[in-house]
């Protein structure tokens, strides 16, 4: 799973170093050269970390950052704010508009790349590739290991993904629907009982180490993974 970095840049020459260097990074990368391009993007399918330059034609990257922070849907996600400017008040700002990182340009795109994993390994670290660790349940998404205790969990191909999901958005409701569009992806047409037998099964797999109960059905709702 490569993570996928949104660049919001409107001078080329400045977009296409990041492309160039993302990618060579293994990274995903999408493109955007406004904020108002770069917002549909992120509509159109959420990115893993956002590159967001200052200064843009028409609405300014810090809006567009605190646009991102109100929104549920994107309020977590990492932004790395882009800019000429080297004042401090305006580095106060944008973190205050909530950036996660502040990169001065001209800057060095291996700097930039170190500073983007930086981000990812502090804010997601699963992306990182870094195991996922909640209480002594640990999951690795690098070798697809899940153990509890030290102990392996044998998991099928769709609880690994849910239970993966589960625990990097962990306390938040979901609905059967929703879990569907993150779990199974969108493009699929599953019935939403078919949630409820992946769940089962997630629950008697882990069911050997006392987990299962982290597994929280939400009456009426759906369902939640407890985190502490
Ligand atoms: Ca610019």
């Amino acid at each position: 799973m490569n993570p996928t970095i949104l660049i919001v840049e409107d001078e080329p020459a400045i977009q296409e170093l990041l492309a160039v260097n993302l990618k060579h990074a293994g990274f995903l990368v999408v493109k955007a050269g406004s904020a108002e391009a770069g917002d549909s993007a992120i509509r159109a399918a959420l990115p893993d970390l956002v590159i967001l330059d200052w200064m843009l034609p028409g609405q300014s990257g810090v809006a567009l950052a605190k646009k991102l922070r109100q929104d549920e849907r994107t309020r977590e996600l990492p932004i790395i704010m882009l800019t000429a400017r080297v004042h401090e008040e305006d580095k106060v700002q944008g973190l205050e508009a909530g950036a996660d990182d502040y990169v001065t340009k001209p800057f060095s795109p291996k700097e930039l790349v170190a500073r983007v994993r930086a981000v990812l390994r502090r804010r997601a670290p699963h992306l990182a590739g870094e195991s996922v660790d909640i209480q002594g349940l640990v999951l690795n998404p690098g070798t697809h290991r899940v153990t509890a205790g030290g102990q392996t969990v044998e998991l099928g191909p769709t609880e690994f993904r849910l239970l993966f999901f589960f625990m990097t958005h962990p306390e938040r409701v979901y609905t059967r629907a929703q879990l569907l569009d993150e779990v199974w992806g969108d493009h699929v047409f599953i019935e939403e009982r078919t949630v409820d037998v992946h769940i089962r099964r997630l629950r008697a797999a882990l069911e050997a180490s006392g987990h299962q109960d982290r597994v929280e059905t939400v009456r009426g709702t759906g369902y939640r993974f407890r985190g502490h």
